[in-house]
């Protein structure tokens, strides 16, 4: 134990990827690496106003019963952006007897990766975050606005954007090596206030994801210190493009070879099946892709964003992506996923749409060649509730997730829905004046 740390963050991520938990006095740590701490499980079965979610089993059924939650390996660190020394953990949640609890998205991961490993693949994995920074100030006042001395043209890949950001910058990047979180690269994105930050390939497909979460709180934490807020939402701002959170999947075998690694730039043979199966699942996966009802305001034509379950080469227009670059390192990118949703589901369904592709050998047929937004195909779900009965009906999400899991995420969804279309909104009175 580090003798100046004051507090020790203890982190859950509920359905919803928001981290919850506990902030303990430092001499309570050893206690919880010894025989870890006891949470509600309702903490993990809430919308996203806080409310329970009732017949998920994670809340009534039991009197709401305290579990047993266990720290992560390897996950206790210090939060340099805090203003009093400070060292956070992750957990993961388990039943009295041991079994994973079901309303923990961690575990749906950590089971994809064990299937995939039965068939002899260790997934490599990182996510790519899109986000904005607003002006902390501008949030007070109700009326969010990017940062940014320019905020009417596109700063994409400019570079004195980033000089702006300098401080911000060198601050995150500390910050994370800090935390032993390997960010990469930091580019301007479209919109003025936009950014993109990248991790690192993970062989440990659960590390990157822990990784993400760390990253989203750091890029939180550090906004704050310099007067901003970062916000992960899909679609911040009318008009303006949405943050993506893209995943870049490649698959190793027993001896550690990338089994799409190929001169040829569409890859191996197993690499199309990947696809394929993503394809073929895509549809189902909508609601975990876009969780929220602001994530369906994202998906616009040439927006980046995709519309349809579709396939190609060096080409941006897609939702699976298939990047230039060198053969060892070929790989697939997953595009269809919001900034703004959990990334231990989002990981754990791209894992088990692969799985399925490579168990029946699914062919992804020819990848698009032009603007895959002019492109036949499968639309994804456009809609919240479309994307949200998808679910419901989704053995494949069954399969993917767990039936306990499935559950509570398709009742909190539905939950935040009803409220969200019970809503009468400024537009409707705009519009609804006159008539
Ligand atoms: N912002 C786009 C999205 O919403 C992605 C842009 C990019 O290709 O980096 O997914
Ligand atoms: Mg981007
Ligand atoms: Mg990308």
């Amino acid at each position: 134990a580090n003798p100046d740390i004051e507090a020790v963050d203890l982190i859950l991520t509920d359905a919803n990827g928001v981290a919850r938990g506990k902030r303990l006095r430092p001499h309570e740590l050893a206690q919880v690496y010894a025989h870890g701490r006891y949470l509600p499980g309702s903490i993990l079965g809430l919308d996203l106003l806080g409310h329970d979610v009732h017949d998920t089993g994670l809340v009534w059924d039991d009197g709401d019963a305290d579990r047993l939650c266990l720290p992560v390996a390897g996950s206790l660190v210090r939060s340099p952006w805090q203003p009093r020394p400070t060292a956070q953990a992750l957990l993961s949640m388990y039943e009295l007897d041991g079994r994973p609890a079901h309303g923990d998205p961690r575990h749906a991961l950590a089971r994809a990766v064990g299937r995939l490993g039965e068939l002899g693949y260790t997934p490599v994995a990182a996510i790519e975050l899109e986000f904005y920074l607003l002006d902390a100030a501008s949030i007070a006042s109700g009326r969010p606005r990017p940062i940014g001395s320019r905020a009417e043209t596109t700063r994409v890949y400019e570079v004195d954007a980033l000089d702006e950001l300098g401080e911000f910058l060198s601050d995150l990047h500390r910050a994370a090596d800090v935390q032993g979180v390997p960010s990469e690269t930091a580019i301007s994105e479209f919109a003025p206030g936009q950014y993109e930050l990248t991790l690192h390939h993970r062989t440990d497909a659960l590390r990157a994801v822990d990784e993400a979460i760390m990253w989203k709180r750091l890029v939180r934490g550090v906004a704050a210190r310099h007067g901003m807020a970062a916000t992960f939402m899909a679609k911040p701002f009318t008009g303006q493009s949405g943050s993506g959170m893209h995943v870049h999947v490649s698959l190793n075998d027993r001896d550690g070879r990338n089994v799409f690694a190929a001169e040829d730039p569409a890859g191996t043979p197993l690499l199309g099946q990947a696809i394929a199966g993503l394809m073929l699942t895509m549809a189902d996966a909508q609601a975990v892709f876009a969780p929220h009802a602001n994530s369906y305001r994202r998906f616009r034509a040439q927006s980046y964003a995709p519309l349809i379950a579709n396939w190609g080469i060096n080409n941006r227009s897609v939702s699976l992506r298939i990047p230039a670059g060198p053969a060892p390192s070929r790989h697939l990118e997953h595009r269809v996923a919001g900034a703004d949703a959990n990334p231990y589901l989002v990981l754990a369904v791209v894992l088990e749409g692969i799985r399925k592709g490579l168990l029946e050998r699914l062919n992804p047929g020819a990848p698009v060649l032009a603007n895959g937004y002019d492109h036949p195909g499968e639309r994804i779900p456009a809609t919240w509730l479309d994307a949200i009965e998808r679910a419901e009906a989704s053995a494949f999400l069954r399969e993917a997730l767990g039936a306990d899991f499935l559950r509570v995420y398709t009742a909190i969804k539905r939950q935040e829905w009803d409220k969200f279309d019970a809503e009468v909104s400024e537009l409707d009175w705009r519009w609804g004046l006159g008539i």
